[in-house]
């Protein structure tokens, strides 16, 4: 390790040192502001939370002078500090040989600056304060939106040394709090701009096979790109079928599916690549909910392995040559997908996409099933409520 980087990680430390011990003469000016802003972090992390549903964001309505913009911002305002403050405890509240694990704290980081502008905005009470303010969390978005990867390298780093319990459960807190976090920021950015068959983000007539298309397409492009190979996808069932829905995290969720299906098919049958079994995925809808049932012909998972694939960072995922691939080279080639919205990255080699995608899928109260038939393939099926159902999620 070169000085430099020793010097930068001394300094992470005493701060954080700092900021998990209160006050401290010692350190001067950083002092004060540190104190001042664990202060306010604990207070707006005992504030209650108010959940939305999907419908509620949906019809807070529109008025021709912007009046909603302001609206929306003010519950933003109120809303967003008490959340992050809530990530901030829970990184605190983190063994020390987690926190002093320099992606870690550069994490930690990221949500402390995130809450100190936040805190620091006044009332939002008309539309050049709201104008500002949305400036602000496309910002804010942007240096956030590489959080799940930083985890994902750190979980890597410091798994060894805590019990699985301590990280699975700070990652799936994150995780699904970070989505709930950039959705009603997304939102209102959204609601500032006109696109049709939209109400910021949710799409009026969510069409499931589209969306699938689009994954199809960033998928191959991948699978391509690092086996030379790529399978057919052909979708079937109700593939007319358009509701209103979010699109975005179904859309993550189904890239990580059809990845690993697209991994699993070229890894088997990489010796007749012109033979390849198509992936097959068929949509279900019904009044209450929808299935998506991705089946593929990969060869299906061990016994042995299937009560670690939900597990953070459990992965087998190989190199050319057949080895446990260790190198970063793995998780960049799988990871630059095309249309990545920041709402989780996109991991392969990490070991984090089925327990993310299991994650948001709970988040919006459905669920991710595996059924695997060791020596042929796997089925998923991810089945999700509608959002205008009495027992919807709320963000
Ligand atoms: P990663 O793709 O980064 O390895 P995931 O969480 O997406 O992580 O998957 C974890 C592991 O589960 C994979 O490494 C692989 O062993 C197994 N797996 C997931 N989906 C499939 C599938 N469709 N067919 C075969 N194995 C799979
Ligand atoms: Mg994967």
């Amino acid at each position: 390790m070169n000085l430099s980087r020793k010097v930068d990680q001394l300094k992470h430390f005493k701060f954080w040192r700092f900021v998990s011990s209160g006050p401290n003469t010692e350190y001067g000016l950083e002092k004060k502001w540190a104190y001042y802003d664990q202060d306010f972090v604990d207070r707006e992390a005992a504030k209650p939370l108010h959940k939305l549903t999907p419908t509620q964001i949906m019809f807070h309505g529109k008025f021709a002078d912007g009046s909603h913009l302001v609206k929306s911002a003010h519950y933003l305002q109120q809303e967003l500090p008490r959340r992050i403050a809530r990530h901030i405890k829970d990184f605190q509240s983190l063994p020390y040989v987690v926190l002093i694990n320099p992606i870690m704290q550069e994490v930690y980081e990221l949500y402390l600056r995130a809450f100190r502008k936040l805190v620091h905005v006044t009332e939002i009470d008309n539309l050049e304060k709201e104008r500002q303010y949305s400036f602000l969390l496309s910002q804010l978005l942007n240096d956030h939106k590489d959080v799940v990867t930083y985890l994902a390298k750190a979980f890597r780093q410091v798994k060894k040394f805590v019990p699985y319990e301590v990280l699975g459960d700070l990652a799936e807190r994150t995780l699904t709090s970070r989505l709930g976090i950039r959705l009603l920021a997304e939102h209102h950015l959204a609601l500032r701009h006109k696109k049709e068959h939209f109400i910021g983000i949710i799409g009026t007539q969510t069409s499931l096979k589209h969306i699938i298309e689009r994954c199809v397409i960033n998928c191959k492009d991948l699978c391509q790109h690092r086996f030379g190979y790529s399978p057919a996808v052909y979708v079937s069932g109700h593939t007319k079928a358009t509701f209103p829905y979010i699109p975005a995290p179904v859309e993550y969720i189904m890239q990580e599916l059809i990845k690993n299906s697209m991994r699993a098919t070229v890894v088997r049958h990489i010796e007749n690549p012109f033979e390849m079994p198509p992936i097959e995925v068929t949509i279900c809808n019904n009044d209450e909910y929808f299935t998506i049932k991705i089946s593929d012909k990969g060869g299906g998972i061990p016994d042995s392995q299937l009560s670690d694939i939900f597990q953070y960072s459990f992965t087998t995922s190989t190199d050319n040559e057949g080895n446990l691939c260790e190198t970063e080279d793995t998780f960049d080639n799988f990871s630059r997908a095309a249309n990545d919205k920041g709402i989780g990255g996109v991991l392969s080699g990490y070991g984090f996409g089925l327990p993310s995608a299991a994650a948001y899928a709970k988040f919006l109260g459905g669920s991710l099933t595996l059924v695997s038939m060791y020596g042929l393939g796997t089925d998923v099926f991810l089945k999700l409520i509608h959002i205008n159902q009495p027992n919807c999620f709320r963000i």
